[in-house]
């Protein structure tokens, strides 16, 4: 899957959200708490890897899992962590 990284936090341009076609990325500009969120995550049951929303962000923040840069191999566990709250 792809992940999104930490220069997404505080930014939070998600225009990768309007990208994806299987809406992967959350949360939603839409949801009620949008601005609690620190940054958007990729959930990495429902990323199909188009990468469609690499492109699309302003601050390159969004990398294939397997290309994500050493500094930021946190955000691996903490996209697929934001999908396992209860
Ligand atoms: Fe969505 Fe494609 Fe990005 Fe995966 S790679 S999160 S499917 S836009």
């Amino acid at each position: 899957p792809y992940v999104i990284t930490q220069p997404c936090i505080g930014n939070k341009d998600a225009s990768c959200h309007e990208a994806c076609p299987v809406d992967a990325i959350h949360p939603s500009p839409d949801d009620p708490g949008f601005d609690e969120h620190d940054q958007l995550y990729i959930d990495p049951d429902e990323c199909i890897d188009c990468g469609a929303c690499e492109p699309v962000c302003p601050v390159e923040a969004i990398f294939p899992e397997y290309e994500v840069p050493e500094e930021w191999q946190a955000s691996i566990g903490a996209n697929r962590g934001f999908f396992e709250r209860p």
